[in-house]
């Protein structure tokens, strides 16, 4: 009777992490980097202890870091954001995400997201009484019909939330996904939350479509992005959301309240790392050679590898191998070959099965030397 969520367990995250402890296994699942961070950055967060940065910083975050996020964004999408009042520092995507939610819906308030979707916007949409309108993108190419989205707007449409890249599936938004959902939004009072996490890890060249490069769109948008995943921090736990003066101010009144503000001196630590664009422009090229490492290691298993543009999750289709649900199949994988993944089904509603499984490729060659070995026995 007290429960506001009473559909909802664990995270998938943690449920196979703790599958892959209790059984030994590659721990392929959660998205998070075994190896270490630069230890550059970990002697400035040092640094910056000693030097007595311990205190509260201001609600919006560290000026400094704010800059740095500011020039960051224009000369990758050539989009100004002011730093003080358009940026807000925050305790990683998931807390900006859930910040953005809380402030903008309301009971009945209509949100079309795209699955499969990352599994904290549907419960923190139910939270705040509103409802979820999905569209579902389906293996292998994950397309969107920009068609049957229109069809999910309404009177009531709120809010349009875009993940991009898209975790798991690894899509990237074109240039006319990004024109069809131009013409979608204008002229009505829809927003939309962007969750751009993945922004700085896309291959062969292709480009990351930010929102911000759009006026229409940037007007009406809260871009959130992650520093654990720009500079192998999961554990960090910062982030920010950059947004119009209009939106930012009504999502720090939420924010003020819920977290205040943000460990110190790790922003401040941030904000004098990311001075070199060096750190965050190589990792495509870092990650690329994970995924093809990844790729060519399983080209001649009977794993179908679907595309990977973005992110780093690669999703493997194992209707080849056998015929158990994806979340049975992802349980074997983990008990008996030692590999731990996530279910694809975890991603959507109505637990679509595709017989797709994710794997995190964010792990040390020898990682993933070790989990190519245990796949390729199937
Ligand atoms: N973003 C990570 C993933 O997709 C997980 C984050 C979490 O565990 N909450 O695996």
């Amino acid at each position: 009777p007290f429960s506001k969520l009473s559909n909802v367990g664990t995270t998938i995250f943690s449920q196979m992490t703790q599958l892959a402890n209790e059984n030994e296994a590659i721990n392929l699942s959660q998205g998070f980097p075994d190896f270490m961070p630069d230890s550059e950055l970990l002697d400035l967060v040092n640094q910056f202890i000693q030097k007595g940065f311990n205190q509260y910083a201001p609600m919006g975050g560290m000026i400094g870091l704010k800059e740095e996020i500011a020039r960051k964004i224009e000369n990758s999408h050539h989009a100004l954001y002011h730093p003080d009042s358009e940026i807000t520092i925050t305790a990683g995507g998931t807390q900006a995400i859930f910040t953005t939610i809380a402030t903008f819906i309301k009971k009945d308030d209509e949100v079309i997201i795209f699955e499969p979707a990352y599994d904290c916007y549907e419960p923190t949409v139910e939270l705040f009484g509103g409802i979820v309108k999905r569209f579902e993108m389906k293996a292998p190419d994950y397309e969107i019909d920009w068609n049957a989205v229109k069809n999910l707007v309404s009177e009531k449409t709120k809010m349009i939330i875009l993940n991009n890249p898209n975790n798991p599936s690894g899509k990237i938004l074109k240039e006319e996904d990004i024109q069809e959902l131009i013409k979608i939004v204008k002229d009505t009072p829809i927003l939309v939350l962007s969750d751009e996490v993945y922004e700085n890890i896309v291959y062969d060249g292709k480009k990351h479509l930010s929102i911000c490069k759009y006026p229409e769109l940037k007007e009406r948008s809260l871009l959130v992005a992650s520093f654990g995943k720009l500079f192998h921090v999961t554990g960090w736990k910062i982030g920010y959301c950059a947004a119009p003066k209009v939106l930012t101010d009504e999502f720090r009144k939420i924010h003020q309240f819920n977290v205040f503000s943000v460990n110190t001196p790790i922003q401040m630590a941030l904000a004098e790392y990311m001075k070199n664009e060096e750190y965050y422009l190589g990792l495509n090229q870092f990650f690329q050679e994970k995924r093809d490492f990844l790729r060519q290691g399983l080209a001649q298993t009977s794993f179908e590898l679907l595309d990977c543009e973005g992110t780093y999750f690669q999703a493997l289709k194992y209707d080849k191998i056998s015929d158990k649900t994806d979340f049975d199949f992802a349980t074997e994988l983990t008990v008996t070959h030692k590999v731990a993944s996530v279910p694809f089904s975890s991603f959507y509603k109505n637990k679509l099965n595709e017989n797709v499984i994710r794997l995190c490729f964010a792990k040390k060659q020898e990682t993933l030397e070790r989990a190519i070995e245990n796949l390729a026995k199937l």
